[in-house]
This record gives structure tokens, sequence and C-alpha cells, in this order.
């Protein structure tokens, strides 16, 4: 059976129920930003929420940083990347668009009859041409005497420039890795596949400084780790793989790099990138400053400068993959649904709580459970429409429990709780409901999807 999941039920679903709005949309939007609503918001806290939990919660030797967007412009000098962050471009004489030189054969042409970017019969490109990816904008405010600065394109390089604070004031030592969570920004040439490829984003990176002798074993625990996260998370192995690169794929600071690749409805995608990025980004520092990026060991007395592995994911990207991987259409007792079968830690709303009917005492009932749980856990109250069409909009957000007051519940103070996924109810008495709820949100699980 094939995936129901395509990029166009996933973007309608988006919209439908608030998870992601075109940026600007009253203006008519602007190239490729997105908006996120409220389940939008919740789902990709909780994505940033689990990677932060993996990368320092759960580890002693990984401390947190948030850098400013707007670095020195020699952070970008140091870095390459004002030299070197570049795509090759085109521009096209017949339609006036420009397009990734590297991607011409995935890029349709936007004039009749549809072809890839110059098979077109008026197709006319230009030379390929490099293109700097890095916003400009200017700092103080006087336009022309103002300094020309960079919104960052990857967050990496304020983990770099402030190596030697956090190994100061953190008690750290090689082996120790420092993660940050933030915006980027790249002029991307043809962003699209919606928020796949944006021109801001989030990152989730991380640094791990490591003895030049082992950094190639950190860097195979780092890519099984991470390949490891999303599988934890839910995505099916069969949409997940490691791919290394090719020698000649490899940026010039590497040695090493893997992506950890999705299937996605437009094929097999980059999620996130691990590399080994040797002494580098501290060496090239450490000579643009002119501060001393290394570290001494005090009981060896070696000096040096350590190595690093880099896992670079992106935030709105794996989002995305967790909700193609998620989405799913059924017939539920001659009806069709559509169900969100998220990893309930990544679920936007855990629980949601509904009486049957709006009379009785079973409102008053209900939010008394709704208060119970919602310091607990993102929960909901919903009274409105028949029972059926609460349920179905719970499963189109991905909630994993929705808890029903009834006439029961009013004699005996038990409720139901339905599974999204097995569609089981079970009676649980109020008192015991959070904590069974928690127990259910702690546990492993794997989707029971099966395309
Ligand atoms: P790509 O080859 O897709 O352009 P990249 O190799 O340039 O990506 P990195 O520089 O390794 O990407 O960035 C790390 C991660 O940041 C990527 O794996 C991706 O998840 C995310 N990312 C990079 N560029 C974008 C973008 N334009 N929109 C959304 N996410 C992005």
């Amino acid at each position: 059976m094939p995936d129901a999941a395509t990029m166009e039920k996933i973007v309608a679903l988006c919209k439908r129920r608030g998870f992601v709005f075109a940026s600007s949309e009253i203006y008519g939007g602007i190239g490729s930003t997105y908006d996120y609503g409220h389940y939008g918001v919740l789902l990709k806290t909780n994505v940033k929420n689990e990677w932060w939990r993996a990368m320092v919660r759960e580890r002693d030797d990984i401390v947190a940083l948030d850098s400013a967007i707007l670095q020195h412009p020699k952070t970008w000098e140091a870095s390459g990347h004002l030299a070197g962050f570049t795509d090759p471009m085109v521009d096209c004489r017949a339609c006036g668009q420009r397009f990734r030189a590297d991607h011409l054969g995935e890029l349709q042409c936007p004039q009749k009859p549809s072809k890839h970017v110059g098979d077109g019969p008026s197709c006319d490109l230009t030379e390929a041409r490099d293109f700097n990816l890095m916003f400009e904008t200017t700092m103080g405010p006087v336009k022309d005497s103002g300094a020309t600065v960079y919104l960052r394109p990857e967050t990496a390089q304020g983990i770099f420039v402030n190596f030697k604070n956090v190994l100061q004031f953190s008690r750290k030592k090689p082996p120790f890795g420092i993660a940050q969570v933030g915006k980027s920004f790249r002029n991307e040439i043809t962003p699209g596949n919606f928020v796949f490829r944006t021109r801001e984003f989030e990152q989730m990176e991380m640094e791990f400084f490591v003895p030049p002798d082992e950094a190639p074993q950190w860097y195979d625990f780092w890519k099984a780790a991470r390949r490891d996260w999303y599988a934890e998370l839910g995505i099916r192995e069969d949409h997940l793989r490691l791919r290394d690169h090719d020698p000649d794929e490899l940026s010039h600071y590497s040695s090493a790099t893997a992506d950890v690749e999705y299937l996605f409805p437009i094929g097999w995608s980059e999620l996130e990138g691990i590399a080994n990025r040797g002494d580098f980004d501290l060496t090239q520092h450490a000579k643009f400053s002119g501060e001393k990026l290394e570290y001494f060991d005090p009981q060896t007395k070696d000096r040096y400068v350590p190595h690093v592995i880099e896992p670079a994911a992106g935030a709105d990207r794996a989002t995305l993959a967790f909700m193609v991987d998620a989405y799913d259409e059924e017939e539920v007792e001659g009806e069709q649904r559509t169900v969100l079968k998220l990893h309930p830690r990544l679920a936007p709303v855990k629980a949601a709580v509904l009486p049957l009917v709006r009379k009785d005492d079973q409102p008053a009932v209900a939010q008394e459970v709704y208060g119970a749980l919602r310091g607990l856990m993102q929960s909901e109250y919903d009274e409105g429409g028949s029972i059926g069409r609460r349920y179905r909009r719970q499963d189109e957000i991905g909630t994993p429990y929705c808890v029903t007051i009834d006439h029961q519940t009013l004699e005996d103070r038990t409720v139901t709780v339905r599974d999204r996924d097995s569609l089981s109810q079970e009676r649980i008495a109020i008192d015991a409901l959070p904590g069974e709820l928690a127990a259910r949100l702690a546990a492993p699980w794997s989707s029971p999807k099966t395309a």
C-alpha cells in the first residue's frame, strides 16, 4: 500500500489545523518563509526539547549555549563563509528566474510545457556563477557609515568563538560538547518543499571537542547516536538511513561527513549532517582573533587544539519528517479519519478531556479532570460537537489520549481513555489518571504505521 502522506496533504493539514502558515499571507506572502501556529509551535518545541534532553539533560559532558545572531564580521572571514559560502546559480533569460545550478535536474521550469529547468523550448540559461548565501545588514543608525554585518547562516560559529569562555567556566575538559538551538538564515537560491528548505530556519547544533586521536571513534559514536535519536522518536526504520559522503562531496574542512536521511515524499533527503571538522574552526578563529584556542591538560602537560565532531540538525526539517512519518488515513467504523501517529512525547497535545454530553454534571467533572492534567502535560478541553467529531479533531493533531467523561463517571469516578492508535478504550479511575498517562508517555513507542 502506498504511503498516505504526500507533501500536498501535509501542507493542507498544517494550514487547516493551524500548524504552519505562509508568512505575511495577507500581503501575498514573502518568498518561502513560514509562521508556526499553536500546534506547530507545540510540536516543534517538543522536537527541540527532545534534542535538549538527549544532548544535555541525559549527558554530563555537554553544556548549553545561546549565542547572538549578529556576530563580529571577522567571524565569517575566519570561518570561510564570506569567501566560500556560495551555491552555483544560473539565471534564465527567458523567464527571469534564478535556479541552483547543481539542482537543475530536480527543478521544474515555471513555463509550459512542464519540463526540468534548462530542458524547456525557451529556456535560455546563463553560465553558473557563485552566489553568497549570507544575508547582509547594517549595524548602527547611519546606513552608509554603519558596519556591514551578517545574519548567521549557522549556529556553529557562535559556539567556536565561545570555546574559551565555556572551557573556563564550565569545568569541562575534552571530550566535551557545547549545544545550541537557534535561528539561522540563508538566502537560498531555490527554497522550497514547504519548511524543508526556507530562508529562515532553526538549527540544533552541537560541537563536540575531543583529543585529536579520539576523533574517529567519536565521529562513529555521534553518527550512530544521531540516527538512533530519530528512530527512538518513532521514525520508521525503513524510512531512515545514514549516508556517508563521497570524498568529492566533503567540505574543505571535513575529513568525514555523513548525513542522516529521511525518505520524504520528494525522495531521500538530508535531516542532519555529522562531520569530523578536525581542528579547522578553532585554528581559524585563533588565527583571526589572536586568542589561543587550545586545551592544556594540567596532568599530562599536553597542549593541543581539540578536534571537533559536529552533529548539525534542522528543527524545521525534523518536525516535517516527524509529521510526514506520522501522517495516515484510515477507515474507522465506516468513516475516514486522518491521523498523526506521532510519538506521544512529540504530540502537541497529550490529552484531550471530553465530556460526552454538555449536561448533568459532566462538564464540571471534565473541568476538574482537565485541571488535574493541565499542570502535568499539554492538555485540551473540548465540549463542542459530537464525540466522533471531537475524536477526529484530536486524531488530526496527533493527540495520543482522549479522556471521556460519561454518565458512569458521575457514579464511580472513572473515565475512559481512548488510545489514538489502537482505538482501545479503557476505564481508569480519575485519581489514577495522571499517573497512568505519565507512565504511558514515558514508555518506549514505535510507529504503528506499516506502509
Ligand atoms: P542542504 O544540503 O540541504 O542545503 P546543508 O548540508 O547545507 O543542507 P548544513 O549546513 O549541514 O546543511 O545544516 C545542518 C542542517 O540544518 C541541515 O541538515 C538541515 O536540517 C538544516 N538546514 C540547512 N539549511 C536549511 C534550510 N534552508 N531550511 C531548513 N533547514 C535547513
